[in-house]
C-alpha cells in the first residue's frame, strides 16, 4: 500500500517521504522520517490520527525537537509537525491565544509587546507551545501551566477543550502524554510593564548562556534530577566532564548537558549516557532516568542497572 500517496491525497497539509529528522531537532541527530507531514488543519490531524490507527503505523509528533534522540535509523512511521499549520498568536484583553506550533520566545515575546506578564521566565525554553505544554516545561520558578485558561486538543478523533485544572498538569508532566496532540492554547494574564518585563528575560537568558552550553547542539537536560540530588553534579563527581566519545562530549561547561561537537551519531549520545549511569551507579548506586526522549530505537538502548 502506497501510505505516502493516500495521505498526500488525503490531506490539505503537505506530505513528504523520507525526511532527514536531524535539522528538525536541537541536536541536529537522527535519521530518515519515512513519511514527513505537516497537518493545516484540526481535520487533517483527525485524518491522520484515523489513517495511523486504521493502518498500525507509529506516529510521532514533533516540536522544536528540543528534548528528542532520534535514532540514526531514523523513524520507521509518520512523523507530524505542527509548525507551519498552528502557528497563530492573537491578544484579546487578558488573554493570548497561541497555536501549538508557536515558538516559546515569538510567544513571550509577543505576550510582554501587549503589555501583560507571566511567561517572561519561560523565554529561553527552546520549545514549541505545543511541546511545553506537553511537557510542562518550567524555569526560574514558572511553569508553562502556571497562567493557563484552557487547552484545544484532539483527542481520539475529537477536537477537545480542556480547562487548565482538566489537564493533569503537574512537575513536568501533562495529561496530554499519552496520545494527543495539543492544537492550541489560551492564557490568561495579568498586566505588565514591557520594558520591565523585557529586562526580566534577559536576566534569565544571560544566566542560561552563563551556564549551558546553548552555541553547541545539544537536547537540553540529559537525565532528570534524582531529587534531592543534581544529575550534572553526581557526573562532574564521577570525573565525566569533557568526555568524549565520537562526535559526541559531555560538556565542560555543564556535566547533564551532552553536546554533539562533530557530527556526532544518536550511537554517540547513547555511549556517552550509558557511560555516565553506569559510573554514576559504581560510585552511588544512583540510577540516572533519561529525561530525553529516544525515539525510532528498535531496542531500548539504555543498558538496565539493578535498582
Ligand atoms: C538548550 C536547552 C535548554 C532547555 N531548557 C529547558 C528548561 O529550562 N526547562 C524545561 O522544562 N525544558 C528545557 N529544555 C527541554 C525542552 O525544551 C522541553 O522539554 C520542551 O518542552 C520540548 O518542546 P519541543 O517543542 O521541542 O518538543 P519536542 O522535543 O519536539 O517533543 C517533546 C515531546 O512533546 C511532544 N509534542 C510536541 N508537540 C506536541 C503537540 N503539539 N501535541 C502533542 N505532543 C507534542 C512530542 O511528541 C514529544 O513527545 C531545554 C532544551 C534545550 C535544548
Amino acid at each position: 500500500m502506497d501510505h505516502f500517496r493516500n495521505l498526500t491525497d488525503l490531506l490539505t497539509g503537505t506530505t513528504r517521504k523520507d525526511v532527514a529528522l536531524a535539522p528538525f531537532t536541537t541536536f541536529r541527530i537522527g535519521g530518515l522520517a519515512k513519511i514527513y507531514v505537516e497537518p493545516a488543519t484540526a481535520e487533517d490531524v483527525i485524518a491522520i490520527k484515523q489513517y495511523v490507527k486504521q493502518h498500525h503505523i507509529p506516529l510521532f509528533i514533533i516540536g522544536n525537537g528540543s528534548n528528542v534522540l532520534i535514532s540514526d535509523e531514523g523513524f520507521d512511521g509518520i512523523v507530524m509537525n505542527l509548525e507551519t499549520g498552528f502557528n497563530s498568536l492573537a491578544c484579546d484583553e487578558h488573554i493570548v491565544t497561541v497555536g501549538s506550533g508557536v515558538r516559546m520566545a515569538t510567544f513571550v515575546d509577543f505576550v510582554i509587546r501587549n503589555g501583560f506578564q507571566g511567561v517572561e521566565m519561560l523565554a529561553g525554553i527552546p520549545a514549541t507551545i505545543g511541546g511545553a505544554i506537553w511537557m510542562n516545561a518550567g524555569c526560574y520558578g514558572g511553569e508553562t501551566s502556571d497562567h493557563l485558561l484552557d487547552v484545544t486538543i484532539i483527542r481520539d478523533f475529537s477536537r477537545v477543550t480542556l480547562t487548565k485544572d482538566e489537564c493533569g498538569f503537574r512537575y513536568r508532566h501533562s495529561g496530554f502524554q499519552k496520545d494527543d496532540v495539543v492544537l492550541s492554547a489560551r492564557f490568561m494574564l495579568d498586566i505588565g510593564d514591557p520594558s520591565a518585563l523585557r529586562e526580566i528575560k534577559l536576566k534569565h537568558l544571560k544566566h542560561r548562556n552563563d551556564v549551558q552550553p546553548v552555541h553547541l547542539p545539544n537536547c537540553g537536560s540529559v537525565f532528570k534530577n534524582p531529587k534531592p540530588r543534581f544529575s550534572a553534579e553526581l557526573i562532574e563527581q564521577a570525573g565525566l566532564k569533557g568526555t568524549r566519545i565520537g562526535g559526541a562530549q559531555i560538556s565542560p561547561k555543564h556535566a547533564n548537558f551532552i553536546v554533539n561537537i562533530d557530527h556526532a551519531s544518536a550511537s554517540d549520545i547513547i555511549a556517552l549516557m550509558n557511560l555516565a549511569r553506569k559510573q554514576v551507579f559504581d560510585e552511588h548506586h544512583i540510577v540516572l532516568e533519561p529525561e530525553v526522549q529516544l525515539i525510532g530505537f528498535v531496542n531500548d538502548p539504555i543498558v538496565k542497572l539493578p535498582n
